[in-house]
């Protein structure tokens, strides 16, 4: 039974904010960041583009259905009628699904662990993703690091292992001071932790320690979900998974079950983030298995 009601919760976190085109097509809006950068939201984890004659920089792509309202939005942009390279942050369906019509014409950029995933059909607690088609998949891989040039800038892409998976990529734009943390920061809202591809709570803390520690106190940052943000915004964020793993590991010290710690939920100060794609009980099975499964690494 609870594998059924996580499996209806990753339905729903999978799909994102995504239905049918036919029905209620969501909302696509263009929010500028910094210069040639800005961010798309409203059909599935936040797509931040860098404009180029040479065609678009996009990082991230939504869901399939949504690609014709995405193409319509930046089309007005310096080389938007060709959307040239694509970077996808990590393998999860409301940031790859749009792969199918994006990736015939463009280059598509992840982690090695990210093409791996894509290139089969998975199962993520009881609900399906297919496997992607060749010409869907990454044409380009990369294991640690890889800088890539458009729109006048250097724009490194960065793995961090073991965080919200463990094929999570940071795409950071130095010399404008923006970064796309990717699924690695949901702004304001409990995370989807993919405890099954090698998410960690711990390691996530850490990751979001080491970027914390290298950006600008003025940076923008693009969220996966959620609306853009600042330092303030990602350390709140850091904060709440750090006190989120604490609260679950004193609580499993003292020989409570899941259930237990579970039922006993969140304090008032966690409690604010329950706005998002999960609710607190979700979330702390969520951080409960992560801790369990780093147990006995
Ligand atoms: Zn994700």
């Amino acid at each position: 039974m609870k594998q059924k009601i996580m499996a209806v919760v990753i339905l729903v976190f999978c799909l994102g904010f995504y239905l049918p085109a036919q029905q209620n097509p969501p909302k696509i809006t263009l929010v500028p960041v910094a210069g040639p950068v800005y961010v798309l939201q409203g059909g599935g984890g936040n797509i931040g583009i860098v404009a180029d004659p040479a065609g678009i920089f996009m990082i991230d792509a939504m869901m399939e259905p949504v690609i014709g309202q995405i193409r319509e939005a930046i089309k007005v942009q310096p080389g938007g009628e060709r959307v040239r390279v694509l970077v996808n942050t990590h393998w999860h369906s409301d940031h790859t699904d749009g792969n199918k019509a994006l990736g015939p014409g463009a280059v598509i950029i992840a982690h090695e662990n990210v093409r791996t995933l894509l290139a089969k059909d998975q199962t993520l607690m009881g609900g399906q993703t297919k496997a992607l088609p060749a010409n869907a998949l990454p044409g380009v891989t990369f294991s640690d690091k890889l800088t890539v040039y458009a729109g006048g800038e250097a724009i490194r892409l960065v793995h961090f292992p073991h965080a919200h998976t463990d094929g999570d990529t940071v795409v950071f734009l130095d010399g404008l001071k923006v970064v796309h943390m990717g699924d690695m920061f949901f702004n304001g809202m409990f995370p989807f932790l993919d405890v099954a591809n090698g998410g960690d709570i711990d390691g996530w803390v850490r990751q979001l320690d080491i970027i914390l520690g290298a950006l600008p106190a003025d940076t923008k940052i693009i969220p996966g979900h959620g609306p853009l943000a600042g330092i303030a915004d990602l350390k709140a964020f850091r904060d709440m998974l750090a006190a989120s793993a604490d609260l679950v590991r004193k609580q499993m010290k003292a020989g409570k079950t899941m259930d237990e710690i579970k039922a006993a939920g969140v304090p008032d100060n966690l409690a604010a983030w329950a706005k998002g794609f999960l609710k607190a009980p979700q979330w702390l099975e969520l951080v409960y298995r992560s801790l369990e499964k780093g147990a006995d690494r």
